[in-house]
């Protein structure tokens, strides 16, 4: 009996969101053909692929969230719906030419770093591989959170997360508990209120609401977009640079108060009982948890079939919910916009390193990286949207493309010098977290009075970017050797080839 031999690449990216999309093309873009795409689905698109449920769509205006590389001139609206965007993501990979360079239905299962043969074995669904690099694009919401509430197992209706939307239940004319009032909720409340008998909506912190304003974009902007695309770059820099500034703001938190009174003047217009406005207006700085951005949530909550429960959930039994004074709501059934698990980072604690722990193990709860994208003792290893990568006020993309430029030119440099292996080194990882802890001390993630997800149990900012993404973008530029440990290669490589 023969046995086929285990399939190797030069780079294996694992997730196929915007993070590991874009890296994919800045790898192609420098000459590397024997990049492969790994994802769990049977499709390309991340979090707009499984995030379907009604009302979703983008926070940040649609000509800013998108690639700097492939403007899409075509965005119906200023901030585009879910389905737009995962039609953009399979454009720009057939666009691309990433198709090819596709292996979906295939989770993994297991990454282990052999130091002997200085490369990394995978174990997938569909078999075993390798890679000399890997790069882990799994993003930091890849899985969704239901809570462990008492009883929830004896609960006779339907339930569902809001990432994994149950679109074969109808909700018309039903009794609906939604859990969670953040991002996601926020988006699909007002979009299934109209059409439920009930809502009762379960608060355990109110957040700071702020206008969208969307609008449609109309023909004549569509089509000087698509004649004159300078006019969307400008569009483009124009917004980035009105983000950037909030920045300046959420570094002092003091200069907060003016969002704060625009978001009070907000609840006001949208909410008339006073008593639902009291519930509704948050007891920290504006900032400190994400900024919620919707021009018809509050109102949704103000309508006759609306409740807000802001007493806590006791438990589930067969009909519904009890809140911690014991009164029951009985529904048909949850919904749950309850987020994701975001203190262990997806497939952290299936990748071993040099000394066979894993990546979480060694984090213990503190996850740190160099430029948040690669960790000492993870060699030839890097992870979009890793520690201290995301954003609360701009377009994630611009930090997944810096990365993207950062593993290009990595992968490059050993390449070009004939190494087997690039690893941060521990100290330049120390130098780059002490560096995030210093540009966010003050700030109103850590001092703007709340408990988010930004923090972990120490309350140290571990998700957060606390810099201007421009300074993120400078740090990424180019790949210091003096900031890693290097080893030669043993033998010979292949050559690079023309983009
Ligand atoms: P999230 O921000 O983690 O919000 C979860 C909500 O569920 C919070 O209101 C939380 O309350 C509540 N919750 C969690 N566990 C609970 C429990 N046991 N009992 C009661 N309430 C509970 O999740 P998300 O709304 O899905 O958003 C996640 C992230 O996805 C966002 O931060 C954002 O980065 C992204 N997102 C982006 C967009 C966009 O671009 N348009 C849209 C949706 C999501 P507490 O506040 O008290 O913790």
């Amino acid at each position: 009996m023969t046995t086929s031999p285990v399939p190797h690449n030069h780079v294996l990216i694992i997730g196929t969101g915007f993070g590991g999309i874009a890296t994919a093309i800045r790898l192609r873009q420098a000459g590397f053909n024997d990049v492969v795409l790994l994802d769990r689905a049977g499709d390309v698109g991340g979090v707009w692929r499984d995030n379907d449920y009604p009302g979703a769509a983008v926070d940040v205006q649609s000509d800013l969230y998108s690639f700097s590389f492939a403007p899409n001139p075509d965005w119906h609206n200023t901030y585009a719906e879910q389905p737009e965007l995962y039609a953009y993501l399979r454009n720009v990979t057939d666009r691309f030419g990433l198709r090819r360079h596709l292996v979906l239905d295939c989770t993994v299962e297991r990454l282990d770093w052999d130091t002997t043969e200085q490369l990394w074995r995978l174990e997938t669904v569909r078999g075993p591989r390798t890679a000399t690099h890997v790069v882990v694009a799994t993003g930091a919401l890849a899985n969704p959170v239901i809570p462990d509430l008492a009883g929830l197992d004896r609960f006779a209706g339907v339930s569902f997360h809001s990432a994994r939307w149950d679109h074969g239940y109808d909700l018309t004319g039903k009794k609906v508990a939604v859990i969670g009032t953040g991002p996601s909720a926020v988006q699909f409340v007002p979009a299934i209120q109209p059409a439920v008998a009930h809502m009762t909506v379960f608060q355990r912190t109110p957040a700071w609401v702020v206008p969208r304003h969307d609008r449609e974009n109309g023909p004549i902007r569509r089509r000087l977009y698509r004649t004159a695309p300078i006019l969307q770059r400008l569009e483009r820099l124009n917004i980035y640079l009105q983000r950037e500034m909030f920045v300046v703001g959420f570094r002092n938190p003091a200069l907060m108060k003016l969002p704060e009174r625009q978001a009070r003047k907000h609840l006001e217009r949208q909410v008339r009982d006073p008593g639902l406005r009291a519930k509704l207006l948050p007891d920290f700085r504006f900032g400190c948890k994400r900024v919620l951005i919707s021009d018809d949530y509050l109102r949704a909550l103000d309508q006759p079939n609306v409740t807000l429960v802001t007493d806590g959930i006791r438990e589930v039994d067969e009909h519904g919910l009890i809140d911690n004074t014991g009164t029951p709501h009985p529904v048909d059934a949850i919904i749950f916009g309850t987020g994701f698990q975001t203190t262990r980072l997806p497939l952290t604690d299936q990748i071993h390193g040099t000394d066979g722990r894993t990546m979480a193990e060694i984090w213990d709860g503190n996850p740190t990286a160099y430029l948040g994208t690669s960790v000492a003792g993870f060699p030839n290893c890097y992870l979009i949207h890793g520690p201290n990568i995301g954003l609360g006020h701009t377009s994630v993309i611009h930090m997944f493309e810096s990365q993207a430029n950062y593993i290009a030119a990595a992968v490059s440099y050993a390449h070009d010098h004939g190494l087997a292996v690039v690893e941060p080194t521990t100290a330049a990882q120390e130098a780059f977290t002490a560096h995030v802890d210093q540009l966010g001390a003050g700030s109103v993630w850590t001092a703007g009075g709340c408990k988010s997800w930004y923090l972990n149990d120490n309350g140290r900012n571990t998700n957060i970017w606390p810099g201007t993404t421009l300074g993120f973008r400078r740090r990424t530029m180019h790949f210091d050797p003096a900031h890693h440990l290097l080893h030669r290669q043993p033998a010979p490589i292949p050559a690079r080839v023309a983009p």
